[in-house]
């Protein structure tokens, strides 16, 4: 599933659009998670001037009209040449001055609507700091879990809390931390709050860098995958050993995720409160 660090990889690799103006749109399968817009032609004539990430969206702000688009679970956009062999799942083709956006999606679960009012007080407001923003700090953070009793994990996983800190992330940050997946969150200490969040910033950032995790259907616009997927010392390690201790790494269900962790290295504290 593409992450926050693909999605952010995704948005810069469509940046060569930036400028250009829509010359047509086919849609080939206009059944994604909700239905691509029917007057989706409206972008005809218009031109790209910004593209942002917010949360795993992508916002793509034309002259006239943004739309929101979400990868969902195996979503993927090109850029290509509008000679370039269509592919089975190419559901969406926006042709700009030279270039060809298609979008991929094998399971469509993602979604390309417009950016209206409706859509983001559903989908935008809702959604809690950036996670490589000043706005997500130990302070907001220990304020936000004090009366939390959920597993730690579960809390960095909730984006209403923070967004874009999927199950790689949150699991990679809290082995390097050696804290344990399922430990209340109320119970940790403003230290390790401070470090959990340093700790999640750091990975995400890393991940950035690598050009994203490229988990199964991930590549980004230009085809290229990353190489963060290298990088992980726990998540997809359940039964190895792990790199600190040599012990067994285990898995344990949190929140319907597997959660894999180093019962060593990650003791479970009881909470004193
Ligand atoms: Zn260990």
């Amino acid at each position: 599933m593409p992450e926050l660090p693909e999605v952010e990889t995704t948005k810069t690799s469509l940046e060569p659009l930036l400028g250009q103006t829509v010359q047509g749109i086919l849609v080939r399968n206009g059944q994604l998670r909700w239905p691509i817009p029917e007057d989706i032609a409206l972008l005809k004539g218009q031109k790209l001037l910004q593209l942002y990430r917010r949360s795993k969206y992508i916002i793509a702000r034309f002259e006239k009209h943004s739309m929101l688009w979400h990868l969902g679970m195996s979503g993927s956009f090109r850029i290509c040449h509008s000679e370039d062999e269509l592919r089975k799942h190419d559901h969406l083709i926006i042709q700009f001055d030279q270039l060809q956006l298609r979008y991929h999606d094998p399971r469509r679960f993602g979604c390309i609507v417009w950016l209206n009012d409706e859509n983001q007080k559903k989908l935008l407001d809702p959604l809690g700091p950036e996670p490589l923003t000043t706005d997500f700090n130990a302070d907001d953070l220990f304020e936000k879990l004090k009366t939390k009793k959920i597993g730690i994990k579960i809390a960095i996983m909730d984006n209403h809390i923070v967004v874009g800190v999927g199950n790689i992330y949150a699991t990679e940050s809290l082995f390097n931390l050696g804290i344990h997946p399922a430990q209340p969150a109320h119970s940790l200490s403003f230290d390790q709050i401070e470090k959990l969040v340093s700790e999640i910033k750091r990975i995400l950032q890393q991940a950035i860098t690598l050009g994203g995790s490229t988990l199964r259907d991930y590549s980004n616009a230009m085809g290229e995958n990353g190489y963060f997927q290298q990088t992980l010392l726990a998540y997809g390690r359940a039964g190895e050993m792990c790199v600190n201790c040599e012990t067994t790494l285990e898995n344990i269900k949190l929140g319907q995720r597997a959660s894999v962790f180093c019962p060593h290295c990650q003791p479970f504290k009881k909470a004193s409160v």
